[in-house]
């Protein structure tokens, strides 16, 4: 099957000019209507090629603006909270704008890819007649670098298999590299296709991300953390081998022994620079006999008592939790409360409870500085079931009709769905941050920035603590190198209810959410001033990072510039703040001179 699908993509690249690295290149990507926009009739021939799966794309709101009372217009209203819904629209992205930044707009057509030729036919299309291109998956990109107005849509949803493998050797590899258990996914595969498959049915592990609507090829290509990534590391650490179409049509696998620069660029440099990513293979773990949780709510009753509860917690982290069991995150508010929402790997009911006992206890018996707003709890459980979707309180299943069973999200992730951002910044927190002056520069931070915003501590984004084989993998990545000394990964970040264009709903409250912008700036600010070279996580990060390129990749950067120059010298791949993307226009269309 894949032996065929490389000889269509070959077939396909002789339809139009060959490519040769430097020619020249398009200073200008053609939009609809003006000279060198593809004639009806090469559209017909592109949609030939790739089976008839060539969409014209509707905007997402596009049937309530034609008629508000129509069963298609009742449809997305009713869905529009639904994040597997809106991940099997042409048009839809999970983000639905940001301030300032992007609002979520449909390209002209989409090529609903099946297999790797249709995406080297789709691809050979846009460079031949100059087209803006856009890659779409799980459509979770904050930075709406999966959406592009007057673009083709190169969309993988419909490429979702996945498939176990007992010893998984890459190809080339035979006799170099030793047979590992490993999961293989279409690009459009979800991570609850992979926990399904991986954990639920074969009881092992896969590291991906925490969200289970996210892709897995735009997660892995970001680096990638899940809630258990103090244990496993990051997602891009497990990839053992990925197919992938490059600019030139070509369709290429890249793994430690063939084309292992794009490979290692694959890890970590960021969804959208590289070419299509039409297949991955991740390695997979023993599963853990437990996961579980910790969680509560504690309100500080004063702004020293908050300071003390501060320090007393990041102590106790210090001492008990900077391990590979702990992940997950806490939120400190501007209201002196401290929320805990803090899951574990590797620790049965009684480990879980004692590990949290010192701290719990010393909370509940000073009643006269803290007041506990929601109960104090740590409980694991068998983590066959952590994926399951029936039963699971903390779950909302996908209730479409035909939806699968496994198809569902946590609760915890609903108030993002198709959010409007008013802004977004995150910063890696090195873990010397917890000894400095023991643990003060780091609480007197946060005291500061929390006045200003909400500041969540994401502990599972940072890999200080974590056993050294993981750390050792996350180096073999194109992540920023901060990410192994950080003990959290802090995000400060907010926004309001779905906006997407023509959605029925109240303006904008644009001078409100520039407020709720700057407050998140300050907030951030409060923490920059204490890290000497700050370091930003590539996917979840500040649409306006003016050192975009040192902080999402570090010293990785100059390296992924040359990658990138040898893989797609014309931009063909142009993401907002992806590699080599200064050479182009905000919107993508021209190249600067
Ligand atoms: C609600 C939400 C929750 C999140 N949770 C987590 C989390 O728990 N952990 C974490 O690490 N990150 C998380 N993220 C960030 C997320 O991992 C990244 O934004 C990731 O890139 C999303 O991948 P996607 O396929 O869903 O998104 P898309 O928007 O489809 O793609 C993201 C980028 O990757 C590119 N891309 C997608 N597919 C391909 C492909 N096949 N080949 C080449 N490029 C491709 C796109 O062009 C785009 O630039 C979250 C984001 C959101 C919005």
């Amino acid at each position: 099957m894949q032996r065929r699908n490389v000889l269509k993509g070959l077939a396909a690249a002789a339809v139009f000019p060959p490519f040769r690295p430097g020619m020249a290149a398009p200073f200008r990507r053609v939009r609809p209507g003006e000279p060198g926009w593809p004639t009806a009739q090469a559209w017909e021939g592109l949609k030939a090629q790739v089976g008839g799966n060539l969409i014209a794309v509707e905007p997402l709101f596009g049937a309530c603006r034609s008629d508000p009372q129509s069963g298609p217009c009742g449809e997305t209203e009713q869905n529009i909270h639904n994040p597997f819904f809106i991940g099997d629209q042409a048009a839809g992205t999970q983000t639905s704008g940001w301030l300032d930044a992007w609002m979520s707009a449909p390209s002209v057509y989409a090529v609903r890819a099946r297999h790797a030729a249709d995406v080297a036919a789709a691809v050979n299309f846009a460079r031949a007649h100059h087209l803006r291109l856009a890659v779409k998956g799980g459509g979770h990109s904050y930075q709406g670098t999966s959406n592009a107005a007057d673009s083709l849509l190169i969309w993988t949803r419909a490429m979702n298999d996945v498939s176990l493998h007992q010893g998984f050797v890459g190809a080339g590899c035979e006799g170099r590299i030793k047979p590992q258990p490993a999961v293989s996914a279409g690009a459009g595969a979800m991570w609850a296709d992979l926990y399904h498959a991986v954990t639920s049915e074969a009881g092992r592990y896969v590291q991906g991300g925490g969200c289970t609507s996210v892709g897995v090829a735009g997660l892995v290509q970001s680096g990638g953390f899940g809630s258990f990534s103090k244990g496993f590391g990051t997602a891009a650490s497990g990839l053992l081998e990925a197919e992938i179409v490059t600019a030139d049509g070509r369709i290429l696998i890249a793994n430690p022994c063939q084309n292992a620069d794009l490979f290692w660029a694959l890890k970590g440099g960021g969804g959208g620079s590289w070419g299509v990513v039409t297949r991955l293979t991740l390695r997979t773990h023993e599963l853990p006999s437990h996961f579980g949780a910790a969680w509560g709510r504690i309100k500080a009753r004063s702004d020293t008592a908050f300071v003390e509860l501060l320090a007393r917690f990041f102590k106790f982290y210090a001492g008990n939790l900077l391990n590979s069991h702990w992940g997950e995150q806490i939120a400190i508010g501007p209201d002196n409360s401290l929320k805990i929402s803090m899951v574990c790997q590797g620790l049965d009911d009684m480990d879980a409870q004692s590990a949290w006992r010192p701290f719990f206890d010393w909370v509940t018996a000073s009643h006269d500085d803290f007041e506990i707003t929601d109960a104090l709890h740590a409980r694991a459980t068998d983590s066959r079931h952590w994926w399951d979707i029936k039963g699971n309180p903390s779950m909302v299943a996908d209730e479409r009709e035909g939806a699968p069973p496994h198809h569902g999200w946590w609760d915890g992730d609903a108030e993002q769905v198709g959010i409007y951002l008013h802004g977004y910044d995150s910063l890696w927190l090195p873990a010397s941050l917890l000894r400095e002056q023991e643990g003060r520069v780091l609480v007197q931070a946060l005291f500061s920035g929390s006045r200003f915003k909400t500041i969540g501590l994401h502990f599972n984004k940072g890999l200080a603590g974590a056993p050294p084989e993981a750390i050792a993998a996350a180096k073999d990545t194109a992540t920023n190198p901060a990410v192994t000394e950080a003990f959290a990964l802090a995000i400060i970040a907010d926004g309001e209810a779905p906006a997407f264009p023509g959605e029925p709903r109240a303006p904008i409250d644009q001078n409100r959410a520039r407020l709720d912008a700057d407050a998140i700036t300050s907030a951030a600010a409060s923490l920059r001033k204490i890290v000497s070279q700050p370091g930003s996580y590539v996917s979840e990060s500040n649409y306006f990072n003016r050192s975009w390129q040192a902080e999402y990749w570090g010293e990785n950067h100059p390296r992924l510039a040359a990658i990138k120059a040898k893989y797609d010298p014309d931009g063909l791949f142009t993401v907002h703040h992806g590699v080599g993307s200064e050479a182009w226009s905000d919107d993508g269309f021209v190249r600067k001179a």
